[in-house]
């Protein structure tokens, strides 16, 4: 099924993140889970590129596997930063080939260190070039990465919602957005979005904070903002495992209910290739789902 009329469902979509582990043992481990995660009815799971350093065939692989023997609607993440047009075309030729409708297009990241290597002539600059070269060669329903907070790159979030405008009128279906933890920072952006005119869903990702680890991981990718509130709590536990994962699934919670009281057509979970947390999370959403 395509994402975009996945969305026309008369209700509320949930949908899962997880990516390629670096080994072949873990990957039956994450099957494990994802068959774990089947008893919540996701309507979609999408499968991350390079995070972590897997390769296109493992993100197509995987994705393949849970769209063809797991019969869950799949979606492939695909990044084409370094990447050539034949680089591409060659990916779209596999997700054709395996059957996979649903792709999330992203420029991505040039690795630690390559930032300034010489880009590939004839290659792709950012995402909205990806998505209009995607949309020539196939029918693929499309979806894109949104920042509440702005990309940390963009030179203000005002430029960064003119990108993303310029990604939706190139293609994109749907906006998947990265996790934040403070919800009116996700309202303010969505007043802005829609103000400009974008009316595809836009889709909050939820990223349950069960370390303190995880706050340094955000910094670092995301520099979201950390409600002072949460931060105490955690910090006070920070030694026990437990108690810091109750505060996290607690606060993913609500929320996630209070966005969906706040009308969002749906969740996308990161679960970071973990169940526990996430079937928590939904149960407890069980009115919404
Ligand atoms: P773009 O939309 O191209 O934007 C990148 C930056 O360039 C922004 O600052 C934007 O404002 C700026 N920009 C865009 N167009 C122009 C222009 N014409 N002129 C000047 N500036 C411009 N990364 C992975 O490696 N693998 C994944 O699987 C993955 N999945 C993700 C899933 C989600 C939901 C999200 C939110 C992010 C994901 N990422 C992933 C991270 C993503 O690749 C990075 O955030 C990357 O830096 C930007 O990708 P983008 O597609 O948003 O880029």
């Amino acid at each position: 099924m395509y994402l975009r009329d996945i969305y026309t469902k008369n209700k509320t979509i949930m949908s899962l993140e997880i990516f390629p582990p670096k080994n072949e043992c873990d990957i039956s481990k994450l099957f494990e889970t994802i068959e774990d995660l089947r008893t919540l009815n996701p309507d979609f799971v999408s499968v991350t590129y390079g995070a972590g350093g897997g390769t296109r065939e493992k993100t197509v692989d995987i994705a393949s596997n849970i769209k063809n023997k797991m019969n869950i609607e799949s979606v492939a993440h695909f990044t084409c930063v370094n990447s050539s047009k034949e680089d591409v075309l060659n990916v779209l030729g596999l997700l054709k080939d395996n059957n996979i409708n649903n792709i999330l297009a992203l420029r991505g990241d040039p690795p630690r260190g390559e930032e300034d290597k010489t880009k590939i002539i004839g290659g792709f600059d950012y995402a909205y070039e990806l998505i209009r070269f995607i949309r020539k060669h196939g029918d693929w329903s499309i979806a894109v990465a949104g920042y509440p907070e702005g990309h940390p790159k963009a030179k203000s979030l005002e430029a960064d919602v003119e990108n993303l405008k310029l990604k939706v009128d190139s293609g994109a279906d749907l906006i998947i957005t990265q996790l934040f933890l403070d919800n009116s920072l996700f309202y303010k952006f969505r007043d802005m979005v829609v103000k400009r005119g974008i009316t595809v869903p836009i889709v909050p990702g939820i990223f349950p904070i069960l370390n303190f680890k995880a706050f340094e991981r955000i910094k670092e990718l995301s520099n979201s903002f950390i409600p002072d509130d949460l931060f105490g709590k955690i910090e006070k536990v920070k030694d026990s495992i437990e108690d810091t994962r109750k505060i996290g699934i607690d606060y993913a919670i609500k929320q996630s209910e209070d966005l969906l009281k706040n009308g969002v057509a749906g969740l996308h979970f990161y679960t970071m290739n973990k169940s526990e947390q996430i079937k928590k999370i939904v149960s407890a959403l069980k009115n919404y789902f």
